[in-house]
């Protein structure tokens, strides 16, 4: 299996600091942890929670071997780092600084045709096959719990007063809400992670147009036109193409 990766991270045209935190590594042939925290809280305290955040995760990187035949323990020990990273955020919120700091984390570790998911927040990933795009997270916020039940549409959700406010997030005073997802994906696939920065701007179908230039340029282009139209929040990209096969 080849992977190819795609990531940036911008700060934006409005935020004096980014806030959002990435991770993107090849474990091994055909494994490869890729995760996208989006941090709030406050001046620079956003920052440390997205830190936290990945720093959870590239621990969970780092304790080889992993169990990548046990699909049940893997979500387990990604789950476990999640729950890990929160309580390291609710210890920091001790200091007055930190005090409101959460993040997002949504996480993919992908096990050659297997994708591990979890995801806590409102960063989203899309799975790209076929010529179709699918986001396979749920926001978890106000308006996108709104959107799921069909009380606002997408473009209303985006102009809401209540845009930014999450429902689950780690370093919440209540338990995060981890959803988990197990996909199958196929050479040409492109798996996208990205924080809410994108996709207040960029809609999925605008994401499925960008994925027909280049590759290695996709995240660069994306973050760009997020940029164009206001780049109101920090925007991070993640994305890997399973090369081989028809691109999308
Ligand atoms: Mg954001």
């Amino acid at each position: 299996m080849q992977l190819s990766i795609s990531l940036k991270s911008d700060i934006g045209r409005v935020r004096t600091i980014n806030q959002d935190h990435y991770l993107a590594e090849v474990l091994a042939p055909g494994v490869a942890l890729l995760g996208v925290a989006d941090g709030m809280g406050g001046y620079e305290a956003g920052e440390v929670a997205s830190a936290l955040a990945i720093e959870h995760l590239r621990r969970l990187a780092s304790a080889k071997p992993l169990p990548t035949e046990q699909p049940e323990l893997l979500l387990e020990q990604l789950k476990r780092a999640f729950l890990e990273a929160n309580q390291a955020i609710l210890a920091g919120q001790a200091d007055p600084h930190q005090a409101h700091m959460g993040t997002t984390l949504t996480a993919a570790l992908v096990v050659n045709a297997s994708i591990f998911v979890v995801h806590t927040g409102d960063s989203r990933l899309y799975l790209i096959s076929q010529g179709q795009i699918t986001q396979v997270t749920d926001d978890h916020s106000v308006v996108g719990e709104l959107v799921k039940s069909g009380g606002l549409t997408e473009e209303e959700a985006r102009v809401h007063p209540q845009r930014n406010l999450l429902t689950s997030a780690l370093g919440s005073s209540r338990p995060p809400r981890l959803d988990h997802y197990q996909l199958t994906w196929q050479p040409g696939d492109t798996l996208l992670l990205c924080s809410d920065g994108l996709t207040n701007h960029v809609f999925a179908d605008e994401l499925l147009a960008a994925l027909q230039g280049d590759f290695a340029g996709l995240a660069d282009r994306l973050v760009a036109l997020a940029n164009e139209r206001g780049g109101t929040d920090n925007i991070t990209v993640v994305a890997a193409r399973w090369l081989g096969g028809d691109a999308p």
